[in-house]
């Protein structure tokens, strides 16, 4: 039985347009800027998300971090929110290589209002940091996919910059947000300094992401990549790749976030499981096990013995989340297989 893999869209793996375009890559150093295709991955995505310039590097998380130290120095504080990726999974970057202090944001299903910028606001004074940048997650993680919306985003970019902080959007999965809000990516990019986007997620790339932002900003978040060790050779034989999830790939999230939805409402039926369906607004599928005899972890470990495999994402939260190689048929078989399982 080929188990069906709904723990993460990282395991999209490349489609046989990618693995051709790989294969004929025309490259070169790109450390020395000569890589053809990289280049043109960095134009393509400057051009569909409305900024200067945008550099390709391995990893969101090195995105991320990138962006932490341009826009702060060290002892600066940095704001976000308390679900964060930057917060959560970034291996304590935020301390160990910005030498930046968070200051958490407690808000609802990962979203925050100027409302709660203002309540943070601290007249200048000689015994605190100095807050410098802003950071929000669009679509948000652990609220399960949630969206933030373009009003939403403005909003707090005007109190973003009333408090003087810069604004970076961890837009990991910013296609997916654009594509549930039927807008165009550079609308949602719009009103930040900087952003991240990844390649290797719901649009299937093997490997990297793009740091977006300002010609300078991008020149010095070069630097910060070369001395990260995030300089790469004839990287255009991932760029390749890259440039056919921006121009290929974007538009089938759709399916995606329908699988999502077939998935959550079976699920919210289930007794014993609570699934938030108005939060179910992408690919992500976050559920709650509301029993006394079992939790996340215990649920997660019987689906995966029936063949589906799941994360558990606390000791009482799952997440399910759709992706590419995760057909119509594969999501009704993974009903069928979690349905037996629970019920036994
Ligand atoms: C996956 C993810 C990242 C990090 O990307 P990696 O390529 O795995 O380092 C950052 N932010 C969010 C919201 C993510 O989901």
């Amino acid at each position: 039985m080929r188990p069906i893999d709904l723990r993460s869209d990282t395991l999209t793996t490349p489609t046989p347009a990618m693995r051709r375009a790989m294969a004929e890559a025309e490259v070169g150093d790109d450390v020395y800027g000569e890589d053809p295709t990289v280049n043109r991955l960095e134009e393509e995505a400057a051009a569909l998300l409305g900024k200067e310039a945008a550099l390709f590097v391995p990893s969101g998380t090195m995105g991320n971090q990138i962006a932490l130290l341009l826009h702060t120095h060290r002892g600066d504080e940095v704001w976000l929110e308390a679900e964060s990726h930057i917060y959560w999974y970034e291996v304590g970057g935020l301390g160990s290589l910005a030498h930046v202090q968070p200051r958490l944001i407690f808000g609802r299903n990962g979203k925050f209002g100027p409302q709660d910028l203002e309540a943070l606001r601290e007249p200048p004074d000689i015994h605190r940091p100095r807050p410098r940048l802003l950071c929000l997650e669009n679509t948000h993680n652990r609220a399960g996919g949630v969206v933030w919306t373009v009003g939403e985003v403005e909003e707090v970019a005007a109190a973003a910059r009333r408090l003087g902080l810069a604004f970076h959007l961890d837009g990991a999965r910013l296609f997916n947000a654009a594509v549930a809000l039927k807008v165009k990516p550079s609308v949602l990019a719009a009103p930040f300094d900087t952003v991240m986007v990844s390649l290797s997620k719901g649009l299937a790339a093997p490997v990297g992401s793009l740091l977006l932002g300002s010609r300078d900003q991008i020149g010095e978040a070069r630097r910060w990549r070369k001395l990260l060790g995030g300089g790469m050779r004839q990287a255009g034989i991932l760029a390749a790749a890259g440039l056919i999830g921006l121009r290929e790939m974007v538009e089938r999230l759709e399916e995606d976030h329908l699988h999502a939805r077939i998935l959550a409402e079976e699920m919210a039926t289930w007794p014993g499981l609570n699934v938030d369906l108005s939060l179910v607004q992408t690919n992500i599928v976050k559920v709650t096990v509301a029993r006394e005899d079992l939790d996340g972890p215990a649920l997660s470990a019987r689906f995966h013995e029936a063949g589906v495999k799941v994360s558990a994402l606390g000791p009482r939260f799952i997440r399910l989340v759709t992706h590419k190689d995760v057909s119509r048929r594969d999501v009704e078989e993974a009903l069928r297989r979690m349905k037996e399982a629970y019920r036994a």
